[in-house]
């Protein structure tokens, strides 16, 4: 429907400028970047202001959310990875919850939400109830633009346990939402955010063996696909772990050797294994304890000669905050996935190098949709280290017209308004479960 220019419309349109200088203000204030940081984000304003004055202005009028649906499925998987382990040891298939979006001018942002129940406690059908009958009833009617304004109302709908309520759940509306931002605004996700993405991401390996005897034909073939960077899960077992590590470095001495615990050790485990795993050549340890070891990360971070990150439990910016100040850790492992999206993850990224800690770029056997905002996400940070982006090397389908696959161990970010990417709806089909 045509609406003419008047005054409701500019006003507004006012409103959302007042909201990004608001927005920015706030982010200047709070992560004292650099003075190229902060000039690089001021010469994105003029992009966001036409952004918003053509669409909140003149026949479009301000576009609000009309539609939410979610499509429950399984991507089939290749190759063994713990988590994804049913009881009888064959692979359950990667699940997740795709989320389509539509506003009231048509235009449709997709979105993915990625439970793993054996690495957090949200599952396929507990995020796909929260969407449909919790989320989407709220957030239909709402405008497209305030995306900090949608994460308040899914926060007062689903509310918090320690950190963000279901962030999963969340994280695909988020996704979508900015999908949706960028196509309105014809702009990638790096060019909404102001920054100057890089093309492509170096890729690490994941190594999950269920014995060491099939650790060289693992190894072989990420090296044969182009990888030199491996990650290595280990827990609980310290010298299955330590064979694991000395065995990997010897065949690749000159990659970054990353090894995830995922909360696996007890503290003194931890601190008997650390000397050695960086004897051995690790470069890094994540999440050796639960995250409510808050004393032993404290202990473990002073007597560590490894860095060590955190990644379970950095669900919401002010958990972060929290544990910077108590020292728990030297940097913390990424994945918008895991913190209710790219809005919430950004910030993570802008608190962790404001405090000069390390920033990991890590995932969640991310499946398309989630790939592809991830990789937005780090492409925007510049982010250089080898990323545990494991989603191409284990998952077998793809529901985008062009699949993300990796070249000689790198990752091209897709171009293009939104995500870069775009969903067939008949793709989906095939791989919907029943609920
Ligand atoms: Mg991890």
């Amino acid at each position: 429907m045509t609406r003419p220019i008047g005054w409701w419309n500019a006003r507004t349109a006012v409103r959302g400028i007042y909201k990004i200088l608001d927005r920015i203000h706030l982010m200047e204030k709070k992560s004292a970047c650099s003075r190229r940081e902060f000039l690089a984000k001021m010469s994105s304003l003029p992009v966001l202001m036409f952004g918003g004055v053509h669409l909140l202005s003149g026949s479009q009028g301000a576009r609000h959310i009309a539609q939410i649906d979610v499509f429950p499925i399984t991507y089939p998987m290749r190759g063994r990875f713990k988590f994804f382990e049913g009881p009888d040891g064959h692979m359950m298939g990667r699940a997740s919850a795709v989320i389509k979006v539509k506003a009231d001018d048509g235009t449709v942002g997709w979105g993915e939400s990625v439970p793993i129940p054996k690495w957090s406690y949200e599952t396929l059908e507990s995020v796909t109830t929260t969407i449909r009958n919790y989320l989407a009833p709220v957030l239909v009617g709402h405008e497209v633009f305030d995306i900090a304004g949608a994460h308040r109302i899914v926060d007062q709908n689903i509310a918090p346990a320690f950190g963000t309520g279901q962030p999963m759940a969340k994280a695909g509306i988020d996704i979508a939402l900015h999908d949706l931002l960028g196509k309105m605004t014809h702009r990638s996700l790096p060019e909404i955010w102001g920054r100057k993405a890089i093309p492509s991401l170096l890729l690490s390996y994941t190594l999950n063996p269920e014995s060491l005897d099939d650790l060289d034909a693992l190894i072989e073939d990420g090296r044969n696909r182009g990888y030199r960077n491996f990650n290595v899960k280990v827990s609980p077992d310290p010298e299955y772990d330590l064979e694991l590590c000395r065995r990997v470095k010897k065949r690749a001495p000159e990659g970054y050797l990353w090894a995830d615990a995922n909360g696996g050790y007890d503290l003194d485990t931890a601190l008997k294994v650390v000397p050695e795993m960086a004897e051995i050549g690790v470069d890094i340890l994540e999440q050796p304890l639960p995250i409510t070891r808050i004393t032993g990360y404290q202990m473990l971070k002073r007597e560590s000669p490894l860095p060590i990150l955190l990644d379970e439990g950095v669900v919401s910016p002010a958990n972060l905050v929290e544990f910077i100040r108590l020292d728990l850790m030297d940097g913390v492992a990424m994945k918008p996935a895991r913190c209710g999206g790219l809005l919430p993850a950004k910030r993570q990224i802008e608190i962790t190098q404001d405090a000069g800690l390390l920033f990991l770029g890590s995932g969640l056997t991310d499946p398309d949709i989630s790939l592809a905002a991830t990789l937005q996400l780090y492409a925007a940070f510049q982010y250089q280290l080898p990323a545990a982006l494991n989603g191409p090397q284990f998952i077998r389908e793809s529901i985008l017209r062009d699949p993300l696959i990796p070249e000689q161990g790198r990752l091209s970010v897709p171009e293009g308004p939104g995500l870069g990417i775009t969903v067939e709806e008949a793709k989906i089909r095939p791989l919907l479960v029943e609920l």
